[in-house]
């Protein structure tokens, strides 16, 4: 541990909630170098949806890597990338029937909403890009333009610019639909907003503390983005990849976004790989216009290829309902334990939130379950939000595990500070 704080920059983050050191994982499990084995709600914070070291993507990675197969080809055409885009093309795209154009750009999360945003901003000629409160897109300078969240934006140095934000579904509590500010302030020439290129949206806002929006928000949204030739981005980063159910997380919701961005669980096996999905009209790029050493990377191609075959029925899909709701009914059962406390309990498919109102709640909650042995984290404005969002192939064992631990933790923490009874009286 020395070693990491005496080199590691401070700018390290969940290790410091996590202070062991990692060496081995399957599934849902992690262990560290002492052999203790720890279970995972966190799930590199949705980069890991099939789990830890799938056997057949481990499999067809070794097979690729001791074959010779090509690693490193900047965008030059391979048979690895062949084969990801046909599958992506068949498995995802066609029985859904979404025609996009498939844009490779860096390979993290936000490389994908850089370079959403830069097409939008080009083919529209405005420079504006309209955000909701609590997003967050990312950590460089244009995405970190459309996050939410003060200490992140703080860290940019400079102003973050061309990023008005608008209020989420919910920000202002059920009974106001918040597509109704957002129509006023478009429709009046004289509101002062600038009429942006594009809305990014998260259709499930995970770090900005698991808030889901309505479908039919989304469909308004989507209708309102048509009818002020707005293109609408959906930053599936996190959610998509079957996080929420299906492979895409705006299905239920009927829409079809001008622009998609997928990362984290893309590859399935956590080797960084991002796409941008661009319906046709909308692919105007010149040749190298946006450009990069590694776009589209070999070895995830082949991980994210093995990974896709998961999802030639709706068994997963399934799965992933199921599971979701006894998360749901588990965290409703914890709140109804502590009405005092308040507790409100948010999601879909299994990215779940229990919303403590309180850091210094939710932290503790957090660290109860790491020193029990699981692995959770806090989201949220003020990380007020426990977390939970397990791997979409976790067994029922140990998702009743993790959640036992869980319901352990809000025991602990909530039984030693709510008010002794009585105590008042005196
Ligand atoms: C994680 C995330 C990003 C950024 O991805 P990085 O790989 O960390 O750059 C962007 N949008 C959403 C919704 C995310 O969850």
């Amino acid at each position: 541990m020395q070693l990491f704080e005496t080199y590691e920059s401070e700018v390290r983050s969940y290790c410091r909630n996590f202070p062991k050191v990692f060496v081995t994982a399957k599934g849902s499990s992690l262990t560290d170098e002492t052999g203790r084995t720890y279970l995972d709600f966190f799930a590199g914070a949705g980069a890991l949806n099939y789990g830890h070291n799938p056997d057949d993507m481990q499999k067809a990675l070794v097979r690729y890597v001791t074959s010779n197969g090509v690693t490193h080809s900047l965008d030059m055409y391979t048979g690895a990338k062949r084969e990801f885009i046909q599958a992506f093309q068949d498995i995802v795209l066609h029985p859904r029937g979404m025609s996009y154009k498939m844009m490779f750009p860096g390979p993290t999360g936000t490389n994908a909403v850089e370079a959403a945003i830069k097409l939008a901003r080009k083919v529209t000629g405005r420079s504006s890009v309209l955000s909701f409160t609590n997003a967050f897109h990312g950590m460089t300078l244009g995405s970190l333009a459309l996050t939410g969240n003060e200490t992140k934006r703080n860290g940019a140095g400079v102003p973050l610019n061309d990023s008005p934000t608008l209020p989420f579904d919910g920000y202002f509590g059920k009974d106001i639909d918040t597509i109704d500010i957002l129509d006023q302030y478009l429709s009046d020439p004289s509101s002062g907003l600038d009429k942006p290129a594009a809305f990014i949206v998260e259709t499930v806002q995970a770090e900005g503390g698991v808030n889901p929006a309505r479908f039919t928000w989304l469909r308004r949204l989507a209708r309102l983005a048509k009818q002020h030739e707005i293109l609408l981005i959906v930053d599936d980063i996190q959610v998509g990849c079957g996080r929420t159910g299906p492979f895409f997380s705006f299905e239920p919701a009927g829409i079809q976004p001008d622009l998609i961005c997928l990362s984290k669980s893309l590859s399935g096996y956590g080797i960084p790989l991002s796409i941008v999905l661009i319906q046709p009209q909308w692919d105007q790029w010149s040749p190298g216009e946006h450009n990069g050493t590694f776009r589209g990377h070999n070895l995830a191609f082949v991980t994210a290829t093995q990974a896709l075959q998961r999802w030639k029925t709706d068994e997963l899909s399934q799965a992933v309902l199921d599971k979701g709701e006894l998360v749901e009914k588990a965290l409703e059962e914890i709140a109804d334990q502590y009405p005092d406390e308040q507790l409100k309990v948010r999601g879909r498919g299994l990215i779940w939130g229990l919303d403590f109102q309180d850091s210094e709640k939710a932290g503790a909650v957090a660290r109860c379950c790491f020193e029990a042995g699981l692995i959770i984290e806090t989201a949220g404005a003020q990380d007020q939000v426990v977390k939970v969002l397990p791997a979409l192939t976790i067994s029922p064992e140990e998702l009743a595990n993790g959640l036992n631990i869980l319901k352990s933790a809000v025991a602990r923490v909530c039984a030693t500070t709510a008010e002794p009874v009585g105590h008042s009286l005196s």
